[in-house]
């Protein structure tokens, strides 16, 4: 992915390569995840998630928040052995695509899968084998999220929300008593 390694470059990224898609679970709070990566941006260390979408969206301040609150506590500090607290949290939004040279309609990859959309009203557009497609284009993206208090009340709100509507089920596995 040349995009994503120029964009790194430009902008001063260092992945830390200890910390790459690594497992964090809160024992406090009880609830895992793993963290694409941690890196240092601009001399400030923290986590970085990387999404292939073509937005934010607002879920990803409440999980970002919630990798960076479970990074606080001190057992899974000492067993990861990170070097220095995490400061901040970024997402690193990457949209590859190719356009249709004819129509203008743009391609993507989702999961495996391939997605055609069109801006263009349908007569216009080619149909499905009529498209030529050009060289990958990628627009790369990178954000601090910096309302992190705000973010962790209501990530755990949102936790306790959905451990109140799975209760009967939450019992029956043994999370809740
Ligand atoms: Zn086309």
């Amino acid at each position: 992915m040349n995009v994503f390694r120029d964009f790194s470059d430009a902008r001063g990224i260092f992945f830390h390569p200890e910390f790459i898609e690594r497992s964090v679970v809160s024992f406090k709070n009880r609830y895992a995840g793993t963290v694409d990566a941690l890196a240092t941006i601009d001399g400030k260390f923290g986590v970085l998630d990387i999404k292939t979408s073509t937005g934010f969206y607002r879920e990803y301040n409440l999980q970002t928040a919630a990798y960076v609150l479970a990074l606080q506590e001190e057992e899974l500090k000492q067993s990861l052995e990170l070097p220095r607290n995490i400061e901040t949290r970024w997402i690193l939004r990457i949209n590859q695509h190719r356009v249709c040279l004819k129509c203008r309609a743009t391609l993507r990859e989702k999961g495996g899968r391939s997605k055609v959309r069109s801006k263009r009203i349908p007569e216009n557009v080619c149909t499905d084998d009529e498209h030529e497609w050009g060289e990958m284009e990628g627009d790369v993206e990178l954000k601090e999220f910096p309302y992190y208090y705000s973010d962790v009340k209501a990530f755990l709100a949102a936790k306790t929300l959905w451990e109140w509507e799975h209760v009967f089920w939450l019992k029956k596995i043994g999370y809740l008593r």
